[in-house]
């Protein structure tokens, strides 16, 4: 047995401060459930994911509350989506958590929206009555071909900021992408019948997944981006429908389904809850399944044959 003494002197020595160092976690603070599902397959046990917000809450609107302030504190990662999605909470957070390593521009900070084609992109940048989306769509996590880009650029990041263990982070981003592109292949098969069909949408939430499947936004129930529907643009929104009839109107797990359900009611056309993220419905365990239930939800609305 060892006695005491030696081991007081193990643990103090360089030596084993250092092998205890390099097995601890990789801290990351991830804004949205996708990315920290993300991270979780990309770093296994070598990270300790922390995710700010859960699928029930509204990304465009979050508090910087003290208690996410102080898991920002202690992050080596902050990953994110960026393009402005959390303009109105991420900036003040990241100030007050006086973390030098996860500011804006450093190898700490991960904003996946930089590594995907945007869409909607304005030509000049307007705020005015209170559009959320001014700097492009944020919601790139709704088209798979987008987290197989966002997997190759965190899995690069994660070897910048953890070198340590690149070799690792390089081969469960191999498998990752490998699963991911079976999967994609899959999932645009069964989507195929879709091609073409005239949809709505409760939010601008679903411009990347549609653009993916070929999908056709014929209306959108808010006015503007964040700006909730009111009674005189829902009943322009029915009267559009009369003459380009959709197949059905989409919303958000997080947002109040009203207006949807509404639109629904009075069309005659299904008002289908997608799970937006990972946690959005049962279904949506992980981000595999965050697909398979979109798709599913999504097909049998439109009464295809799985
Ligand atoms: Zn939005």
């Amino acid at each position: 047995m060892m006695n005491r003494k030696l081991l007081v002197a193990l643990l103090a020595s360089p030596l084993m401060l250092h092998a205890i160092a390099a097995h601890a976690a990789l801290r990351v603070f991830a804004c949205e459930p996708e990315w920290g599902a993300l991270t979780q397959e990309l770093g296994g046990n070598l990270v300790e994911v922390s995710v700010a917000t859960n699928a029930l809450q509204d990304p465009h609107q979050i508090q910087a509350k003290p208690s996410l302030i102080a898991r920002a504190r202690n992050a080596d990662l902050v990953v994110c989506t960026g393009a402005e999605l959390e303009v109105g909470w991420l900036p003040v957070l990241l100030q007050q958590s006086g973390n030098a390593k996860v500011q804006s521009g450093q190898p700490g900070n991960f904003a996946a929206a930089d590594y995907v084609r945007k869409l909607d992109v304005p030509s000049r940048l307007d705020r005015s009555q209170g559009d959320v989306h001014a700097a492009g769509n944020p919601h790139i996590q709704t088209d798979p071909r987008n987290i197989t880009l966002v997997a190759t650029a965190l899995g690069a990041r994660l070897q910048q900021v953890d070198p340590a263990h690149a070799s690792d982070y390089a081969k469960a981003q191999a498998d990752f992408v490998q699963r991911w592109q079976q999967a994609i292949a899959r999932w645009t098969t069964q989507a195929a019948p879709l091609k073409g069909a005239a949809v709505v949408s409760q939010h601008k939430a679903f411009v990347y997944l549609y653009d993916w499947l070929g999908l056709k936004e014929v209306a959108v129930l808010e006015p503007k981006p964040g700006v909730e529907p009111t009674a005189s643009h829902l009943q322009e929104v029915l009267s559009t429908l009369k003459g380009t009839p959709a197949r059905m109107v989409l919303y958000s797990a997080y947002q109040d389904p009203r207006a949807s359900e509404w639109l629904g009611k009075n069309a005659a056309i299904p008002a289908v809850k997608v799970p937006f993220t990972v946690g959005g419905t049962d279904g949506a365990k992980d981000l595999f399944g965050l697909f398979d239930d979109t798709l599913a939800r999504i097909l049998a609305a439109a009464g295809a044959k799985q």
